[in-house]
């Protein structure tokens, strides 16, 4: 079969090539690939940025975005042959950690988890792939090739989570949510707020494309410019750009009791110039959190699938701006000016 694959650390290296069969150890459940999702970290791990090779190994099959179809189900009882399925990406600590013990490895405290198409283990940009029991979540069927959305998906619903646990620290009745960044955690972030009836307005640097209209099509707000200007305080800023004057934009301007929760993971920068102590104090005197967020565990993947069942589905259909075969990686790869999600379509 053919994959996409990478050597880590090595800028250029992408290929899709012929590759053995999956290994039957890799799970019992087989799989044909449908589509892969293209991200950030992909785009990283090609650049020779990030990403290892599983033990032994030169080579890793890239992709943590999937959706497949199950081509023989093994023993696995809740399956049939047809399934649409998403692996989960993340893989407890061999020790293991006592989050990664108990079904938590997205909060894995050794950083010794291992994730497909990322750290360790083959992704999922490969013609076929398997996956044990209890490591995919099923898709509504109806959802068909929109499924590859549900791994972003589960990023937000993991931040939504980590908001409403917010709730135990004191009364909080959060309305206005923001969210910087209209990329495809940015979007995702804002359906899944309107579907729980917060009030969203979604910030972004955008002035044309499709993105102004989509966030007014779910029936949030769009708008540019700076959050000090936006004329309210949000209750709490979902924070998707990783770009470090918008994280203090929203640290100083979130309203007092406020959460700001970063989901995107940038570098560098340079200063703004800002004291360490007076955002602090700021944080202090209006008890006011930040906290970061990534990856999802089954939880958060059940909670995906639920929020893109209920999606409608030429919405999300518009999120995916490219469709790529697998031969043309490099392609999918490239960011185009007016991209939101590409994916890898199997099947064209
Ligand atoms: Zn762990």
């Amino acid at each position: 079969m053919k994959a996409v694959t990478v050597e880590p650390l090595v800028a250029g290296s992408v290929r899709y090539e012929e590759v053995p069969e999956p290994d039957e150890g890799s799970g019992s459940i087989l799989v044909e690939a449908v589509a892969a999702g293209v991200c950030g970290t992909d785009v990283e791990i090609a650049s020779g940025a990030y990403g290892w090779a599983p033990p032994g190994r030169e080579r890793l099959i890239l992709g943590h975005e999937s959706l497949g179809r199950v081509l023989d189900p093994g023993p696995e009882g809740s399956l049939q042959p047809g399934d649409l399925i998403v692996g989960i990406v993340r893989r407890p600590d061999p020790v293991p950690c006592p989050n990664c013990a108990v079904g938590e490895w997205d909060m894995c405290r050794n950083g010794r988890y291992t994730e497909r198409g990322i750290k360790e283990i083959d992704g999922f940009m490969s013609e076929r792939w398997r996956i044990e029991p209890g490591y995919f979540m099923k898709v509504d069927p109806s959802l068909g090739l929109l499924g590859v959305l549900l791994e972003p998906t589960t990023v937000v619903a993991k931040a939504w989570e980590l908001l409403g646990a917010m709730r135990a620290r004191a009364f909080w009745q959060p309305r206005k949510i923001l969210v910087t960044g209209a990329g495809p955690i940015g979007m995702l972030a804002a359906l899944v707020g309107v579907q729980w009836r917060f009030d969203v307005t979604v910030m972004d640097r955008a002035t044309e494309g499709a993105k102004p209209q989509m966030v007014r099509d779910l029936g949030a707000t769009f708008t540019n410019g700076a959050i000090g200007d936006l004329g309210f305080k949000p209750d709490a800023v979902i924070e998707c750009t990783g770009a470090g004057p918008v994280i203090i934009d929203a640290v100083r301007n979130v309203a007092a009791g406020g959460v700001v929760c970063l989901t995107g993971v940038g570098s560098g920068g340079v200063s703004s110039g800002l004291s360490v102590a007076d955002v602090g104090r700021d944080l202090v005197l209006q008890n006011n959190v930040i906290l970061g967020s990534v990856n999802a565990n089954r939880r958060h993947f059940y909670r995906a699938a639920e929020a893109l069942a209920a999606a409608d589905r030429s919405w999300l259909d518009r999120l995916i701006t490219r469709r790529v075969t697998p031969a043309h990686i490099a392609d999918a790869l490239e960011r185009g000016p007016g991209d939101i999600k590409v994916v890898l379509d199997f099947e064209a």
